[in-house]
């Protein structure tokens, strides 16, 4: 797939994009399908991004080697290693289990260094590490988490899809500037619903 033509323009994440094996971070049958622009299950009801909206939202986080990053919905680790490739360093925080180590597994073998993984739910962010200069969520909830929010530092970035679950959600960046929050919406996508944790 061509991501210039798409509109991706950032050579970091290019590069990212085009460095990170995809193959890795999928089920071995759909091996064949790894590079196509497409979502594919991961089991436990997950999908891994479509790599054109990992690349969107990775682009739109405007990250700098010198950001600290906080993803929620570690998944299959694949937007963390693209992430990681840019940032200095990567939070990530997954609520299955079995996802996260699965997640860590393959992006230890794979030599990342820069990446710390927390299991449970993100909503509340990472707070001993905040704040981050760019905030992304992988998973759509109703509204935005304000923990989240808070966590951003002064011309920070978070970027997230908030909707219904099971339905069209919009991917909105949010901005921090002055201590004020700017909201842009980017357009229409679909993603798995954001579980909370019952306490
Ligand atoms: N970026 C990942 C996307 C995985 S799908 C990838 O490309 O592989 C979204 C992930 O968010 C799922 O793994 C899901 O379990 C996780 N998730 C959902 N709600 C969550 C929550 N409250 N906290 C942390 N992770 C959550």
């Amino acid at each position: 797939m061509d991501m210039e033509e798409k509109g991706i323009k950032d050579p970091q994440v290019l590069t990212a994009m085009a460095k990170v094996p995809r193959h890795r971070f999928v089920l071995p049958d759909d091996l064949s399908y790894a590079y196509e622009d497409q979502p594919l299950p991961i089991g436990y009801g997950q999908t891994i991004s479509q790599p054109y909206i990992v690349a969107l939202m990775t682009q739109l986080l405007e990250l700098k080697d010198t950001d600290r990053v906080l993803e929620v919905g570690t998944g299959s680790g694949y937007q963390t290693a693209i992430l990681a490739e840019i940032a200095r360093k990567v939070y990530t925080i997954e609520i299955i289990p079995p996802l996260a180590h699965k997640a860590r597994q393959t992006l230890e073998s794979l030599g990342y260094t820069n990446i710390e993984f927390r299991i449970g739910d993100g909503y509340y962010g990472w707070e001993e590490a905040a704040p981050f200069e760019a905030i992304i969520v992988t998973a759509a909830h109703e509204e935005i988490p304000s923990p989240l929010q808070k966590q951003l530092a002064e011309g920070g970035r978070l970027v997230l899809p908030v909707g219904p679950a099971n339905a069209i959600q919009i991917l909105w960046r949010i901005l921090r500037r002055n201590g004020i929050y700017h909201k842009e919406n980017h357009g229409f996508v679909r993603f798995v619903p954001f579980v909370r944790k019952k306490s």
